[in-house]
């Protein structure tokens, strides 16, 4: 297969969430029909692909089926075994590379890289054992962070740990799996950049954005970051090293922390599209799904620009979306949903864009009136953005 790939050639997209869908539907838009590779007919990224796999992630013969059916292939999910992957790269190109996936699925691995590569991060010790932990504690002080190595996301596998009591009940509950002990970052937010690299080295960056959690699921996303200049342009200057250093060809999302001090801290990478960059929908030319799938198909990369501020709201769970007919009635709320049958709670269901001209993002006060129905009842300023938000 040769790049770019010509119109009507078929993207290979593993996983069949709500970021396989609308990389799907970006890439309809260029002309490239969808196969995906998941377990259920009923994915929201197969409700508008062209054609599916059915199976299992692990199986050689489903992954063969697959690769057999497409021209490249891309991921947006994370949970897939890299030698999966590898094997599909024995067949098709898929990128980002399987070996980037090897480093993002494991923090120790992904620090360790974003340590080589010049990227600032909490401080962090591996744990294999509980006298690590204690080691670790010490050294690293506490509150600190312990979580699991592999497979943790929107908090899952993670404990606060306050206190040196409570180290042993902590590293019960997690092991054995290989854990990771993070010093606690008194981070004044969270930001995060999208950027996009091609095979030719171009990358092209989202603006830095403002992302708040509610029970370690992401909330709220402001696009641009109310920051300063100077923080912003850090994140940015880190995105794309990083992005070069991963020798990234596709997409890569980096969350990041802005320490009270000011100093950006690199907290994990993604190579794929992201939940703090659905706002690019609305607010961009073109979108980081359609960014991912011009890295992919080996496209020209077009600047990332921002037409319009934006705020982009998740429905999360049953009560969510269970608004969605109030949403549909309100002017200004840009609705997406995911088609997904089942509003379990913690489940993303979809999530509302709110667009404001170039340059005038409202304050919170402001945002809480534009997303309308959405907003909960007041918080004081403080209370949105401290870390008892996430960890109660
Ligand atoms: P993660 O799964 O690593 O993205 O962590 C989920 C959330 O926990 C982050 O978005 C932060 O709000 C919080 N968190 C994770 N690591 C740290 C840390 N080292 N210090 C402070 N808060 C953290």
């Amino acid at each position: 297969m040769s790049f770019p790939l010509s119109p009507n050639a078929t993207i290979g997209i593993v996983g069949g969430g709500q970021l396989g869908r609308m990389s799907a539907m970006a890439a309809a838009r260029l002309g490239y029909p969808c196969h995906i590779l998941t377990q259920d007919k009923d994915d929201p990224a197969v409700q508008v692909a062209h054609s599916v796999t059915l199976g299992d992630y692990e199986d050689s013969t489903t992954l063969r089926r697959f690769a057999s059916a497409v021209d490249v292939v891309t991921f947006e999910f994370e949970n897939v075994s890299a030698e999966g992957l590898d094997l599909l790269a024995s067949l098709r190109p898929v990128r980002p590379a399987p070996e980037i996936l090897r480093i993002s699925q494991n923090r120790i691995a992904e620090k360790t890289f974003l340590h080589a590569a010049g990227a600032p991060t909490a401080p962090w010790r591996a744990v294999r054992s509980l006298d690590e932990l204690h080691k670790a504690a010490e050294e690293l002080g506490l509150p600190a962070i312990l979580k699991t190595a592999r497979l943790g996301y929107d908090g899952k596998g993670q404990r606060l740990l306050r206190d040196a009591s409570e180290l042993a009940a902590a590293f019960e509950e997690l092991s054995p799996k290989p854990l990771i002990l993070e010093g606690f970052v008194d981070f004044a937010c969270e930001i995060s950049v999208i950027v996009a690299r091609g095979a030719d080295g171009n990358m092209a960056a989202f603006d830095t954005v403002q992302n708040r959690h509610r029970d370690h699921i992401l909330d709220l996303t402001l696009a641009p970051a109310p920051i300063a200049e100077a923080i912003a342009e850090a994140a940015q200057i880190l995105a794309r090293k990083v992005a070069a250093a991963l020798d990234l060809v596709g997409l890569l999302a980096v969350e990041m922390f802005v320490a009270s001090d000011g100093k950006v801290l690199v907290n994990e990478i993604a190579p794929r599209p992201h939940n703090s960059g659905h706002w690019t929908i609305d607010a961009c030319p073109a979108s980081q799904f359609e960014l991912h799938i011009r890295a992919v198909a080996g496209l020209p990369l077009l600047p990332a620009t921002r037409h319009s501020d934006a705020v982009m709201k998740n429905l999360i769970g049953p009560d969510e979306v269970a608004l969605w007919p109030e949403i549909l009635a309100t002017p200004g709320l840009i609705p997406h949903l995911y088609g997904k049958a089942e509003a379990r709670p913690g489940r993303k269901m979809g999530h509302v864009t709110r667009l404001f001209p170039r340059g005038a993002l409202p304050g919170d006060f402001g945002i809480a009136d534009a997303l309308g129905v959405l907003t909960e009842p007041p918080k004081d300023v403080e209370t949105l953005v401290s870390h008892s938000e996430v960890f109660g």
